[in-house]
């Protein structure tokens, strides 16, 4: 990366901050990840297609990030530049039961604005850690309730950097999967379709699903949730634990014992530790069960 590049990436970022070399253990809540070359956190629609014009011209990868919550990032960081659509990126704008929102505000955040204007239907959503940006793009899930039910269209930036409203019926929204993945779209809003509650018993849902998360997940360490994607007709937790795997660990990245679906970073794991863990995670249970376990978790700098 040169220093031109560079200082064309900072004049196209405006007063969007940019870092050279950051450390993506920051951004991850694996917390693991060497550093980016360049990582920015734009604020305006005009700075992301300005920058991946740039990138685009001198053949520089880009990655768009969110809150990390689903991402390995590798020991020897990314070669490219990060664009981080989230707290700096984001808004929230109701019209009767629409919801349309900028895509780096947390689901969090957008699950408690719907309980405060007492409309019901994202409180599935109000424990997963990640922007709307990322949930829309893997399609995120909980307690019987995913992005497709709610969403009715995205704001998407394409391939030709053109800015459109895609209805949420041609995205292809599956099981933590999505159109916008296989093109390389980048999710800029979303809009979604609530129907009118009771703002008391929004609240008690949430808090329910929340104590549910504490008692049944490992909240209490680093991690990237579900590192497995749900094998049709099992499921991948339960095959871990049954082939003796709870507690297993490469270095400090081991099998949550608390619940074995999540690998779990216990200080000081390296993403070769987690990928060394996964895959012996994975034969184990092929050898086992006749299973192929695949990941949830992406992975970036491999
Ligand atoms: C403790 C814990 C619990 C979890 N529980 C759940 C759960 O119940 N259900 C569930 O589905 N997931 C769960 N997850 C995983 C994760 O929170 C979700 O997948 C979430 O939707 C990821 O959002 P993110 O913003 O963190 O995305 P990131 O991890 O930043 O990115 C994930 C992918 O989305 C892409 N992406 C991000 N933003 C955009 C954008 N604006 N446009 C285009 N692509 C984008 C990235 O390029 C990457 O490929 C959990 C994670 C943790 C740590």
């Amino acid at each position: 990366m040169t220093e031109t590049f560079v200082q064309a990436v900072r004049e196209a970022a405006g007063s969007a901050a940019v870092f050279e070399n950051e450390r993506m253990d920051r951004h991850t809540t694996f917390r693991i990840g060497g550093p980016a070359d360049l990582f920015v956190r734009p604020e305006h629609t005009d700075q992301i297609v300005k920058i991946l014009r740039i990138c685009r011209e001198a053949e520089v990868p880009y990655f768009v990030l969110g809150n990390g919550s689903n991402l390995l990032v590798s020991d020897a960081g990314y070669r490219g530049v990060i664009l981080q659509l989230d707290q700096n990126y984001q808004s929230c704008r109701q019209e009767n039961d629409m919801f349309s929102v900028k895509s780096g505000i947390l689901l969090s955040k957008l699950a408690a604005c719907a309980k405060e204007a007492a409309y019901s239907g994202l409180e599935f959503a109000s424990g997963i850690p990640g922007t709307v940006g990322g949930a829309v793009t893997m399609n995120a899930g909980a307690y019987g309730g995913e992005m497709k039910q709610r969403l009715v269209s995205a704001r998407i930036l394409t391939e030709d950097l053109e800015v459109c409203d895609i209805r949420a019926e041609r995205l292809d929204l599956r099981y933590r999967h999505s159109r916008i993945m296989e093109e390389d779209w980048i999710v800029l809003g979303a809009v979604f379709r609530l129907v009118p509650g009771d703002e008391e018993k929004i609240g008690e849902k949430i808090a329910e699903y929340r104590e549910a998360r504490q008692e049944k997940q490992p909240l209490e360490y680093p991690s990237a949730g579900s590192t497995f994607k749900r094998p049709e007709g099992y499921f991948a937790g339960k095959l871990i634990m049954d082939a003796g795997l709870a507690g297993f660990s490469i270095g400090d990245a081991e099998v949550s014992e608390k619940h074995c679906g999540f690998v779990i970073n216990r200080g000081q794991a390296t993403a070769d530790q987690v990928v060394r863990l996964i895959e012996t995670v994975r034969e184990t249970v092929l050898q086992k069960f006749g299973v192929l376990l695949e990941p949830e978790v992406r992975y970036l700098g491999f």
